[in-house]
């Protein structure tokens, strides 16, 4: 029997896929403790996990930051992440003390639990709710100008933190190092292999397990007519100008149409609704999946997986650098289109694409099979059970940074013994190049790292994913 401690942020796409974890380990005698929030009582304890509330270390908020936290910034989320770890200090060293937990399981994100199995010293494994983001994957990840300059002029207030934390034991390189996932990490991650994007590039430290859900219900889609699916998730889903849109869009379509609006939308708004269509502020997002045959979405991860695991092709709605990075992952294997056009017309063609075209269902098929061989939360349970693991595989990522930290050394040196030459002779203009060879340090490394990952990847006979 093991004590294992469970981390998670308020957020229902992080929590649910610890959901059947808890409830595996639970099943299988150990003691899994889960620190969480009012909010998610009913379900963590459904899981037979024991629940500990820690509401009361949210720190008040601005309008401001509450704001910031709305709209997915991602420096308000580091900053209100550190001051939570700071406002639990003193709590969660008592519960390290009298628990005394074997291992510790964190959402990736969710600082507090990351910090204090380093403190504390306790084996941590992390459960990554999205695709697992490293240097290479997250090429993927298409940030707007404006979630870069958020990340970029946030980094001094997140430092900030950072350094009020250091005198309670938490030391941290850098707020990358907590959130970028590394190949030295054990790491849960709730997707298939296959679908991981660059799943080469990442350790035999991840236990790849497949999407983390409760039901083993097949899909079943045959019905008189077909179901269209439609949800923004449950974060940033206030949009009662996108589900106007949808009902004009679809009122004549001969499909049934539900839409799941959050409770943030006032659904009398919509008046009298069209006899084919439904709008409710949450459904049980599986049932309706098991039989829809096009889903409208956010491309939240866990509203993806859940997709592709009962089978649904999808229109690609996605609002984020992370939902893009999933949405291009769901063009790649052919499940989906993306909503290129978000006004009434695009969504009918869309919605008509995907039923039209049985490619994209065969697809989401093709995809369901893969992720239901995984080995699901029996596997992650195994995972968490036997941590630390101990690696003897390659990690290309390492490797390539190596690469990386002999390039600028040697483009240095270059450039150097250049300006001096320059400066011996007399070149008045040496300068300029210079502050070019400055300037042009980055850009020039990162053209030519893919030809090095190739090539570390070829050495190590590793294919490159597809
Ligand atoms: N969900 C649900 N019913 C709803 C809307 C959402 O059960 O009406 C669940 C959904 O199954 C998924 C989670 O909420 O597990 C949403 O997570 P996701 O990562 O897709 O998006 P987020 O809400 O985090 O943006």
């Amino acid at each position: 029997m093991k004590r294992i401690a469970f981390f998670c942020i308020p957020a229902h796409g992080h929590t649910n896929p610890m959901l059947p974890v808890a409830a595996e380990l639970v099943r299988r005698g150990d003691r899994v403790r889960f620190y969480s929030f009012r909010e998610f009582e009913a379900k963590i304890l459904a899981s037979g996990a024991e629940f500990v509330p820690c509401d009361e270390y949210l720190p008040p908020l601005s309008e401001k930051e509450e704001a910031g936290l709305k709209s997915v910034s991602s420096t308000e989320m580091a900053v209100q992440d550190l001051r939570i770890t700071l406002a639990m200090d003193a709590f969660l060293d008592g519960e390290f003390r009298s628990f005394q937990p074997d291992v510790v399981y964190t959402d990736s994100v969710c600082f507090w639990g990351k910090l204090n199995a380093w403190k504390h010293k306790v084996p941590m494994v992390v459960s990554t709710s999205t695709f697992a983001f490293n240097q290479i994957s997250s090429r993927y990840m298409k940030n707007s100008p404006r979630e870069m300059a958020d990340m970029v002029l946030g980094l001094p207030r997140i430092a900030r933190e950072l350094k009020a934390l250091e005198p309670y034991g938490y030391h941290v390189n850098g707020v990358f190092s907590l959130i970028q996932n590394d190949n030295a990490t054990d790491t849960v991650v709730y997707t298939s292999r296959r679908f991981q994007p660059c799943a080469e590039s990442f350790s035999d430290h991840y236990c790849f397990v497949g999407p983390s859900v409760f039901s083993q219900a097949r899909p079943q889609k045959e019905k008189e007519r077909p179901l269209v699916y439609i949800s923004l998730g449950t974060v940033i889903n206030d949009r009662p100008d996108f589900y106007s849109k949808c009902i004009k869009a679809l009122e004549d379509l001969n499909a049934d149409v539900v839409i799941s609006c959050g409770n943030a939308v006032d659904r009398e708004s919509f008046g009298a609704l069209p006899e084919n269509i439904r709008i409710f502020p949450y459904v049980d997002q599986l049932e309706v999946l098991s039989r829809t045959d096009v889903f409208l979405t956010h491309c939240g991860m866990n509203s993806v997986s859940e997709s592709l695991y009962m089978a649904a092709p999808m229109i690609l709605y996605p609002q984020t650098g992370e939902q893009c990075a999933v949405a291009r992952r769901v063009t790649e294997i052919g499940a989906g289109v993306l909503l290129t056009d978000d006004s009434a017309q695009g969504i009918r063609r869309a919605v008509e694409e995907v039923l039209g075209k049985e490619s994209y269902a065969r697809s989401a098929g093709s995809c369901s099979e893969d992720f239901r061989s995984c080995s699901g939360s029996a596997g992650a349970a195994d995972y968490i059970e036997s941590a630390p693991h101990a690696s003897d595989g390659v990690d290309v990522v390492g490797e390539l940074n190596a690469w990386s930290k002999r390039f600028r050394t040697v483009y240095s040196i270059l450039a150097a013994v250049i300006i001096l030459l320059g400066i011996l002779a007399g070149w008045r203009l040496i300068w300029i190049f210079g502050v070019a060879a400055g300037v042009l340090s980055t850009p020039i490394c990162n053209r030519l790292q893919p030809r090095a990952y190739a090539s570390i990847l070829k050495k190590h006979n590793i294919k490159p994913q597809t």
